[in-house]
């Protein structure tokens, strides 16, 4: 996969801080930093399970319980992670910029969840955007950060300057442009201004390469320096199915099971013969297709559309199955299963894919440079 390119730097000001009081970390990444490379032992991840063994979503991270990482709560959990979702509530591809963290649990101390966002590393406020209708912006209260760090730190390329990070959708916010931050320092607190449906923290890494260009924010979470919070790309978190080829309709479908953790995923090469044209990186989508961040079920690609199992957002589980899929969609064919804790993932279906093709080959990829590799034999269903 190609890198995107940058093009131009970018920086916006700011308007007004509001103060508040401080307490406690949501994001204590920057803390574990301060502590070195050496790396924390997390937790290996465990299943939770909700009342009467349900699945409960979102999931909370057991890693989160590392009190380095954050020592807020046990309770700590990213709610959506970057790439490709579902719209919520309804059945179309969206494409999420950043991570979102639950910002509703401990309503004893915090009962609107207006939980304190923290600075995930040491840096200097470089824009405060405070609107007096919050409401009808998309990000809200919002407070960006720039941090002292190159993102060769944290596997980017030179040219993409500085790390910057961003804490949206605030309720209040803390700090004022030109402000040192210390790690683990409070800019805000979590809220749900400008769109979206749900208190939570969004966080944004930002790039060099125009204004706000948006790099996954697992990159800060590399699993060498936190083992167990973010699972990185391998055969064991990682599932592939062979599902069905159809050579009439010159179509190949393959799904990808992603174990939860899988944070670092940045796409996917899926190969027909030696043609692998079909590919796409998502922090590519993110920096040179905006315009393709939410465009329903089209090709995102030419002879590639993918399919997210489900809504990876906060809130409630918004299972897509066969009662509310499309019915041109694989999962109304494939129903995800169920019952057996939450499915995260895609269906990857190849188009323009010719009768005479004989070789599949599907590459899943993440941010840190890991990979595994399938090849499809056999389908499940052969037409
Ligand atoms: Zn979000």
């Amino acid at each position: 996969m190609q890198g995107p390119r940058p093009s131009e730097s970018s920086g916006h000001a700011g308007a007004r801080g509001e103060r508040v009081n401080r307490t406690f970390v949501v994001l204590g990444l920057a803390l574990a930093l301060l502590v070195g490379a050496a790396g924390l032992s997390g937790a290996a991840p465990k299943k939770k399970k909700g009342k009467k063994g349900k699945p409960v979503w979102p999931l909370p991270n057991p890693s989160f319980k590392n009190k380095a990482f954050v020592p807020s709560s046990a309770n700590r959990q990213i709610s959506g992670v970057f790439g490709p979702r579902l719209k919520w509530g309804g059945a179309r591809y969206d494409h999420h910029e950043g991570f979102d963290f639950f910002a509703q649990y401990d309503p004893s101390t915090y009962p609107r969840g207006y939980h304190p966002v923290l600075s995930v590393l040491p840096g200097v406020v470089s824009e405060v955007i405070s609107p007096a209708n919050p409401e009808r912006t998309e990000t809200g209260r919002k407070v960006v950060i720039t941090h002292p760090f190159p993102w060769t730190a944290f596997g980017g390329s030179k040219e993409w300057g500085p790390v910057r990070t961003a804490y949206l959708h605030l309720s209040s916010i803390a700090v004022k442009k030109g402000d040192r931050v210390k790690a683990g320092q409070e800019v805000g607190r979590a809220g749900q201004s400008g769109y979206t449906s749900t208190t939570h923290l969004h966080l944004n890494a930002y790039r060099n390469g125009g204004r706000d260009v948006n790099v996954n924010p697992a990159r800060l979470f590399n699993p060498k320096l936190f083992p167990g919070v973010s699972l990185p790309i391998h055969k064991s978190t990682v599932e592939v199915v062979w599902l069905e080829r159809d050579k009439a309709a010159g179509t190949a479908l393959v799904r990808v099971y992603l174990a939860r953790n899988v944070y670092v995923l940045d796409g996917f090469v899926f190969a027909v013969d030696k043609d692998k044209r079909r590919s796409v990186s998502f922090e590519h989508v993110s920096a040179t297709q905006r315009a393709k961040r939410d465009t329903g079920d089209e090709d995102l690609v030419p002879g590639l559309r993918i399919y997210p199992l489900r809504y990876n957002g906060g809130g409630a589980i918004e299972r897509v199955n066969s009662s509310n899929v499309p019915r041109g969609w694989p999962m109304a064919r494939y129903p995800v299963p169920g019952g057996k804790g939450v499915r995260l993932g895609f269906d990857l279906l190849a188009t323009d894919v010719p009768p005479s093709a004989k070789k599949f080959k599907l590459t899943v990829f993440g941010v840190l440079g890991k990979k595994i590799t399938a090849t499809g034999k056999r389908f499940k269903a052969e037409k």
